[in-house]
C-alpha cells in the first residue's frame, strides 16, 4: 500500500492504471475510519482491480461555528485499517495541495442540495460537491462508493455525476450500525456515555415509522408519525434539539406529507438530532 501526498504523483500512477485498463474503486473519506468507511472499502474490493481511498478532512464543507478543527483525526489507525483491508493507496494530500490561495471554484448542485442538512448546514454541500469532483478528477476511477447514511450527499454526487456527465459510477452501500442500532459516525467518540445510551433512539424512531407504514400499513398523514417519533427522541434526557424530522422522495428529495394515494414510491425518512454539541443523523428508505 502506497500513501500519496500530490496530485500531480496520484494522476501519474492513476493515468498508468488506465493505459492497463485497470478498473479504479475510490471511497472518498475524512479518515478516522470505523467500520461503516471498512464495508465501503470492501465493496469497492469486490468490483475493482485497484482500491484508492482518500483521507482529507474538506475544511469546504463546514461552516466555522462547526467542527473542523476539532474533527477527529488518526491517521497512524487508519493507515493500519486500509493495509489490513487490501487498499493499494491513501491519497492523503494537506490542505493547500486541494486549495491553493487563489482556488476560486465552486460546485452548487440546486434542489437536492436545499433542504433537509441544506437548509441547517448551508454551505456544506457546495463544499461536498467541490471536493468530490476535484477528488474524481485527480483519481480517476471507474466508480466511487458512498455511504447511505449520509443519503443526501449521496443523492447530490449522484446528481452532480449526472447533470456534468462525469465518468464514474456512484455505488451506494448501506448504513453499518453499532448492535443498540446506532450509525456508525465519526463523530460517536464525542458522545457521552449517557449521550451514547440515548443515541439509539434515533434508530428505534426510525424503526418506530417503518413498522407503523410496513407493518401495520398506516396510510394517512406523516405529521402524526413525526409526532410520535419526536416523542420518542425526546424522552431522551441527553437529545437536546431534533434539528428535523423528515419523509422525503428518496431520489428528488421532494417532501412527502401523506401517506394516502402513495404507491410504489421509495420514501426517505430522515433526521437530525443534537446531543449537547454533538450532531447527530440517521436514516432509512422504505419502500411502499
Ligand atoms: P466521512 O468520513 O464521514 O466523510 O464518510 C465517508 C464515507 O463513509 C461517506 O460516503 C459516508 O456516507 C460513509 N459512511 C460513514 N458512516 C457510515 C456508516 N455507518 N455506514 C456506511 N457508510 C458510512
Amino acid at each position: 500500500m502506497k500513501i500519496l501526498r500530490k496530485i500531480s504523483e496520484t494522476r501519474k500512477i492513476t493515468s498508468a492504471l488506465i493505459l492497463r485498463k485497470k478498473i479504479i474503486g475510490f471511497v472518498p473519506t475524512m479518515g478516522y475510519l470505523h467500520e461503516g468507511h471498512l464495508s465501503l472499502i470492501k465493496a469497492a474490493k469486490k468490483k475493482s482491480d485497484v482500491v484508492i481511498v482518500s483521507i482529507f478532512v474538506n475544511p469546504l464543507q463546514f461552516a466555522p461555528n462547526e467542527d473542523f478543527t476539532k474533527y477527529p483525526r488518526n491517521f497512524k489507525k487508519d493507515e493500519k485499517l486500509c493495509r489490513a483491508e487490501g487498499v493499494d493507496y491513501i491519497f492523503y494530500p494537506d490542505i493547500k495541495e486541494m486549495y491553493p490561495d487563489d482556488f476560486s471554484t465552486y460546485i452548487t448542485v440546486e434542489n437536492v442540495s436545499a433542504g433537509l442538512e441544506g437548509k441547517i448546514r448551508p454551505e456544506h454541500f457546495r463544499g461536498v460537491a467541490t471536493i468530490v469532483l476535484k477528488l474524481f478528477n485527480i483519481v480517476q476511477c471507474s466508480f466511487a462508493v458512498f455511504g447511505q447514511k449520509d443519503a443526501q450527499q449521496a443523492c447530490v454526487i449522484k446528481k452532480m455525476t449526472e447533470d456534468l456527465n462525469i465518468n464514474t459510477k456512484i455505488i451506494i452501500s448501506p448504513t453499518v450500525r453499532e448492535n443498540d442500532g446506532l450509525a456508525m459516525s465519526s463523530r460517536n467518540v464525542y458522545l457521552t456515555p449517557g449521550q451514547r445510551a440515548d443515541a439509539a433512539y434515533l434508530y428505534k424512531a426510525l424503526e418506530y415509522a417503518r413498522r407503523k407504514i410496513m407493518l401495520e400499513n398506516y396510510n394517512r398523514d406523516i405529521a402524526f408519525l413525526k409526532g410520535q417519533m419526536s416523542k420518542l427522541i425526546k424522552s431522551r434526557k441527553t437529545a437536546t434539539k431534533i434539528d428535523y424530522i423528515s419523509f422525503n422522495n428518496s431520489r428528488t428529495l421532494e417532501e412527502v406529507q401523506t401517506l394516502k394515494n402513495l404507491k410504489s414510491a421509495s420514501i426517505l425518512i430522515s433526521l437530525a438530532v443534537r446531543f449537547g454539541k454533538v450532531r447527530l443523523i440517521d436514516n432509512i428508505v422504505i419502500k411502499r
